[in-house]
């Protein structure tokens, strides 16, 4: 039977949840607070002349399947990581391969062997992240498969050596897995900065083996590239029927006897629903919106004692001209530049956030989006947008007054990369993890809606009695980045979810 159903929130994973509830038949309207769709991807101009295709600017392909059902092509042109060195001794890390001046032969190969063995863990993962993380007590035919499946892909999948030494390296910090196999320090800066982006973790953070594992998987579908316009998602939605309502901001959700049977928005409209989706964080969802005295106690509590605080700053420069890095063409700033020289840096770059102080000399991605898109500046101009971390959310000496000390460090250090660079800075922004909360209505302002640490993922993400993407109350589910297997752009939580709500016995058709 056709079901009215209500996403909240037109992030890429709403939109994609919506196109698959849409197509199986039933009525979905989203209703997002903001103008425009895409959450962390929206295209958005920081001065005037000058634009970002959204806050996430490094994508994958997505999964083949949800390319293929909603067909949407996530990406461009494949680009390499080239990790930056000051005196112009750069690596190019490739999806394979590493080069670069220096580098011996023994690294080169122990970076490919190391490539390719992690790529097939992150593959062994897939059953478990493209399905509902299974039940530990109760489970259903379907939580069955799916270990019998991962179960299957680590034993058979990867062989009983691999899977061996799977297990030993699985929940220990990537530190000390990379001290075992490579000597150059700089290409294991390099790598364990992607474990650390977007988490409050350094390098020796236990579980940096599996967050450098998430990073992966998107590399199990293909190269990485930089986001282009992001209206694939939306595309896919309105195809799909889905009706697309921005400017809607809900204030709450409507709980009667247990059951969701509506929302109603900040004007005070109130609209009916049969299922109630929320692609927004667990906090906002169950504290702000559905309110704690609809909760059990201490549900209400866990999800209040989350992790949600964010640390990674955007910052966005309009340049007149291309700067001049060091011992790099022009054509290689079309790439994914990266400042991290070696995991001590990047270690110590953790250690101020856990203060509540911004990196002295943080660790940085640097990419160049209008060289890919040049809509996005002025004719000759360029846009330069940096993830800095760490910036922790609650900085002790209070953002307000400290935002352009943050990024003057941040361009001071690119500075030292690329000469001459903040002579050509005719504007700038800097969107602190407030500020990105605050524009883009997600607590803590965390790149993936709440930290992946092992107690916040799989069957406790966000926390348990809600890893199934439905909730304590009946007709309400979640389908963003704060539910499993978390944020990025991988609409996986969309697709999972709305899986879930379609097998569920009175869920939609
Ligand atoms: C600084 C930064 C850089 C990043 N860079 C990358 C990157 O390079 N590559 C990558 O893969 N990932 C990156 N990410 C992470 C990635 O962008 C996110 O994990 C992902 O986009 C989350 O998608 P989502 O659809 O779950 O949520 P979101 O994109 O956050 O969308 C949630 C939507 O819900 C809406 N909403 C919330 N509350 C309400 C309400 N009450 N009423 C109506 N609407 C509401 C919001 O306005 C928003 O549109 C980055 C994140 C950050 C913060």
């Amino acid at each position: 039977m056709t079901k009215n159903i209500l996403i909240i929130g037109g992030g890429h994973n709403g939109l994609v949840c919506g196109a698959y509830l849409a197509k199986a038949g039933n009525k979905v309207t989203i209703l997002e607070a903001n103008d425009s769709v895409g959450g962390f991807l929206a295209s958005h101009q920081f001065s005037d002349g000058y634009s970002v295709n959204g806050l996430a600017g490094v994508v994958h392909p997505l999964n083949p399947k949800i390319a293929k059902d909603l067909g949407i092509k996530a990406g461009g042109e494949p680009v390499d990581t080239i990790s930056l060195g000051k005196d112009g001794r750069h690596l190019i890390l490739g999806e394979d391969g590493v080069s670069g001046d220096k580098l011996s032969d023994k690294d080169k190969d122990a970076y490919r062997a190391f490539k390719k063995e992690f790529r097939n863990y992150a593959k062994a993962l897939e059953p478990l992240t493209m399905n509902k993380p299974p039940r530990l007590k109760d489970m259903d035919t379907r939580d069955k498969f799916t270990l019998a499946k991962l179960g299957w892909k680590l034993r058979f999948g990867l062989g009983a050596s691999s899977m061996r030494e799977f297990l030993r390296v699985g929940g220990i910090n990537i530190y000390d897995v990379l001290n075992e196999i490579i000597d150059d320090e700089q290409l294991k800066g390099a790598i364990s900065f992607d474990a650390v982006l977007g988490h409050q973790m350094g390098p020796r953070t236990p579980t940096t083996v599996l967050t450098y594992l998430n990073r992966l998987r998107g590399e199990t579908y293909g190269a990485t590239s930089l986001a282009g316009a992001n209206s694939a998602f939306e595309e896919a939605a309105a195809k799909a029927g889905v009706t697309i309502k921005t400017g809607a901001a809900v204030s709450k959700i409507v709980v009667e006897n247990g059951k969701a049977t509506g929302v109603v928005l900040e004007g005070g409209e109130e609209m009916n629903a049969d299922i109630v989706v929320s692609n927004a964080d667990a906090k906002t969802t169950f504290l702000d919106l559905v309110g704690a005295p609809e909760l059990d106690a201490m549900f209400a509590k866990r999800i209040s004692t989350t992790r949600t605080n964010g640390n990674v700053a955007k910052l966005h420069f309009a340049l007149s001209a291309l700067p001049n890095f060091n011992g790099l063409d022009a054509d290689q700033l079309s790439n994914r530049l990266i400042v991290a020289p070696d995991m001590r840096y990047v270690e110590h770059a953790f250690n101020h956030s856990k203060y509540g102080e911004f990196s002295e000399k943080p660790i940085l991605e640097i990419t160049f989006p209008s060289l890919a898109d040049i809509s996005l500046a002025p004719e000759g101009h360029h846009v330069m947008a940096v993830s800095a971390s760490f910036a922790p959310y609650n900085l002790k000496a209070g953002w307000d007054q400290n935002k352009s000390a943050f990024s003057h460090k941040v361009l001071s250090l690119i500075e030292d990369y690329a000469p001459g660079v903040s002579a050509s800075v005719v504007a700038d922004e800097i969107l602190t993890p407030a500020d990105i909360e605050q524009g883009f209505n997600v607590k803590g302002g965390h790149w993936h809606h709440g930290e992946l640490t092992i107690d916040q993922s799989f069957m406790m993400r966000p926390i348990h009695g809600t890893a199934q993407y439905n909730t304590p109350i009946d007709g309400l589910f979640l389908c963003g980045a704060a539910a499993h297997p978390g944020g990025g752009v991988t609409g996986i939580p969309g697709h999972n979810a709305a899986e879930r709500i379609l097998s569920m016995k009175g869920g939609a058709s």
